[in-house]
């Protein structure tokens, strides 16, 4: 019998862990181990559990079908894994355990302890990746720290495109071993399970693939494919994205939106090299300001009361449904740390806390992007001015009105000049002034630079 664990993978098909203990012939069962107390030390919100949860539900049917049982343990910490784990082994006759090998730091450390203490052998593959993080390297041997050339580097290497099939069905397995009991509250906005993935991507490809470069950067626009919930609790795996816009060939939309996959990949290829990353620490520590500490500028950008109507807007969004559009997204940061001058890891667990589609390297990646500190991140003295961002993205305000609904009766002209007094009896006054903000986190850096220099 051979043991498939299931973690950020939650699919049958394209799955190396599930396909390739499949080849053995032997019985497969699945695991899903669930641990509530750790995801929430990880900064995991109720959403990203609950999405979670219901896609576990919905791998569980889907197993069924091809006769594969899937239990279900509920372990609070990763620490009580090994233990629980080794009597499941124990219970059955298992062979080996499967899984694919995971980015962060105590993800790494659980699966080093199990492959330690376990009495079969844990067998880890990569998971099904565009790129082979291990062996991409530049000319020189080195790792790519820089977006483009590694991007050019993988389309020169090929990429991966072709997902497995899922395993052949086997005579179903009963094995009498009850699921420890496990909930979380399920109210996503996106329908669970890999069928529901595969037909939005399929109606992505179909609709709005080929004016993807025209419409990205658009909030008033359902202009990308909001497929980041599935990729990021792996029910889609990015070579089945690669392969449905296959068809698409050169087009500049196909090829933009493969762009946005490998700017996925870069940052699970930094991660994988430099774990450091999933504990916080930034790519660059010396190109971090000094950040100061206030509360109630927090507070106020958490709840989308900054007084800018963009920032609001997406911070908003991201509170009612758990996802934000990128170009906001990338404001929205660039506002917490360049206007507001708080800490990027502030920032970084605020988002997880929310997001369903949370994924430790995407996040921290364009969090340490944003701050200036990552692997070719925005230089200091790049500064995202608000109420520009909304004149070119948002031009007639219409995203803004859809989520801040005291702004509903202001024209757009209105919307986008800012300003005291200027919106609306009810919409708060601009926190900080950005033009001001954005100069003095230019001087503040530029003086810790040099103090650096001649340090
Ligand atoms: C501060 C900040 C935090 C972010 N946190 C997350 C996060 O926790 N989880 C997450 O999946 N994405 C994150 N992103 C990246 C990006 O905003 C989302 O992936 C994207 O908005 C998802 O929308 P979509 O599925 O419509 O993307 P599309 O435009 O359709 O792109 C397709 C897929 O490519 C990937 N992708 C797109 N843009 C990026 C990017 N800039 N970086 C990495 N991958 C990308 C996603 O998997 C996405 O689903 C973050 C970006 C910023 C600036």
């Amino acid at each position: 019998m051979q043991l498939v664990w299931f973690r950020d993978d939650l699919r049958t098909l394209d799955h190396p862990a599930l396909y390739g203990a499949s080849l053995s012939g032997s019985p497969l069962v699945g695991l899903y181990i669930a641990s509530p107390g750790q995801w929430r030390s990880h900064d995991h919100g109720e959403r990203k559990r609950g999405w979670h949860y219901g896609n576990v539900m919905a791998l569980k049917d889907a197993l069924a079908k091809l006769g594969i049982p899937l239990i279900i343990r509920h372990c609070e910490h990763f620490q009580s894994i090994p233990e629980s784990m080794a009597a499941l082994c124990q219970r059955m006759p298992v062979a080996a355990v499967h899984c694919h090998s995971a980015l962060g730091h105590n993800e790494r450390r659980l699966e080093d302890q199990l492959a330690e203490t376990l009495s079969v052998p844990l067998v880890r593959y990569e998971d099904a990746n565009l790129v082979d993080y291990q062996n991409t390297a530049t000319g020189q041997g080195t790792r790519y720290r820089v977006f483009t050339p590694f991007a050019r580097r993988c389309r020169q290497l090929g990429l991966s495109d072709a997902p497995l099939p899922a395993p052949p069905p086997q005579a179903a397995l009963s094995l009498n071993i009850p699921d420890d009991p496990w909930h979380e509250a399920s109210k996503s906005l996106w329908p669970c399970g890999e069928d529901a993935a595969h037909k939005a991507l399929r109606r992505f490809c179909q609709q709005r693939l080929s004016g993807y470069q025209q419409w990205r950067d658009r909030p008033d626009h359902t202009g990308t494919s909001a497929l980041s919930p599935y990729f990021a609790a792996g029910v889609l795996s990015p070579r089945q994205a690669l392969a449905a816009i296959r068809p698409h060939g050169d087009s500049e939309g196909a090829q933009s939106w493969l762009n946005e996959l490998l700017w996925r990949e870069f940052y699970r290829y930094l991660m994988h090299h430099h774990p450091g990353l999933s504990r916080h620490q930034a790519m660059h520590p010396d190109k971090e300001a000094d950040w100061v500490n206030d509360e109630s500028r927090l507070q106020a950008w958490q709840q989308g009361k900054t007084g800018y109507p963009l920032v609001d807007a997406g911070m908003r969004q991201l509170n009612a449904t758990g996802w934000m559009h990128n170009r906001v997204r990338m404001l929205a940061a660039s506002f917490l740390v360049k206007d507001l001058h708080l800490d990027w890891r502030l920032g970084e667990a605020y988002f997880m806390t929310q997001l369903v589609d949370g994924d430790l390297a995407s996040n921290n990646g364009g969090w340490q992007w944003a701050a200036g500190c990552g692997a070719d991140a925005a230089p200091y003295f790049r500064h995202f001015n608000p109420l520009r961002q909304s004149q070119r993205f948002d031009p007639d305000g219409d995203y803004i009105r859809q989520w801040v609904p005291e702004l509903a009766e202001v024209p757009a002209a209105q919307l986008h000049k800012g300003g005291p007094f200027l919106l609306a009896p009810d919409y708060p006054s601009p926190l900080v002034d950005h033009a001001r903000q954005a100069a003095r986190y230019s001087q503040q850096f530029q003086r810790q630079q040099e103090v650096t220099e001649h340090a």
